[in-house]
């Protein structure tokens, strides 16, 4: 699979451009201020780009979702439960004192009701690969996690978990809609059910392992 990570200053925020490299597909996931970086990466790989893919809305992950539609004019997917977030990605930006346009329209949600805990069900494919979400609240009301494996049986998978999880580290919960008793059962149940050598992908920092975190992350180690 193609992999291409970008982050740019102020929030280093993890912006991905992941591709199959037989049918050239491929999604963009979480474009922030390093959207021309992204945009470049797609380029470079000669990608056709079949969707925006948002982890949750959180200003770091959607600043560049604008330049990112314009130039790629593919649909923007989010979990309806962050929808609140996305449309007040301005109001999001003046807390921080820092100008942010808003937005264009999310054209799919991963979940059709927007209840509660239940596991989105929407795969996206590009290529020979699919896309597998999974509704993982805690650090924003609706935040996901991307499984990302080739559609055949017993491929491996990796992930992408946002702000979920970090490399030693977990989400903050202190934001609006956060809850730490709800990101930590969304870290144990969902992420931690999959195998020790899957590797994960966070919205900020350093590539690591399930395994990795379940052994040694100070927030998780029980
Ligand atoms: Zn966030
Ligand atoms: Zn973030």
């Amino acid at each position: 699979m193609i992999l291409e990570r970008r982050a740019v200053e102020p929030f280093f925020k993890n912006g991905f451009v992941i591709g199959c490299e037989e049918t050239r597909q491929g999604v963009v996931i979480d474009p922030g201020d390093e959207v021309d970086q992204l945009l470049a990466a797609v380029e470079h790989h000669k990608l056709t780009i079949t969707n925006i893919l948002l982890t949750h809305a959180h200003l770091d992950h959607v600043t560049g979702v604008r330049r990112a539609k314009a130039v790629l004019n593919v649909p923007v997917w989010l979990h309806r439960d962050d929808t609140p977030l996305y449309e007040h990605v301005v109001e999001q930006g003046q807390m921080f004192g820092i100008h942010v346009e808003p937005q264009p329209k999310i054209d799919r949600f991963y979940t059709k009701g927007g209840e509660g805990n239940e596991a989105a069900e929407a795969v996206v494919r590009f290529g020979r690969y699919g896309v597998r979400v999974l509704h993982t609240p805690g650090h924003s009301p609706g935040g996901v996690c991307l499984v990302v494996g080739k559609m055949e049986k017993d491929a491996p998978e990796i992930l992408f978990v946002g702000d979920t999880l970090f490399a030693g580290s977990i989400g903050r919960t202190d934001l609006r809609g956060g809850d730490m008793e709800t990101l930590l059962r969304s870290i144990r149940t969902v992420l931690f059910a999959f195998p020790d050598d899957t590797v994960v992908w966070s919205g900020h920092g350093e590539v690591t392992t399930i395994g990795r975190e379940r052994r040694t992350n100070p927030f998780l180690v029980s």
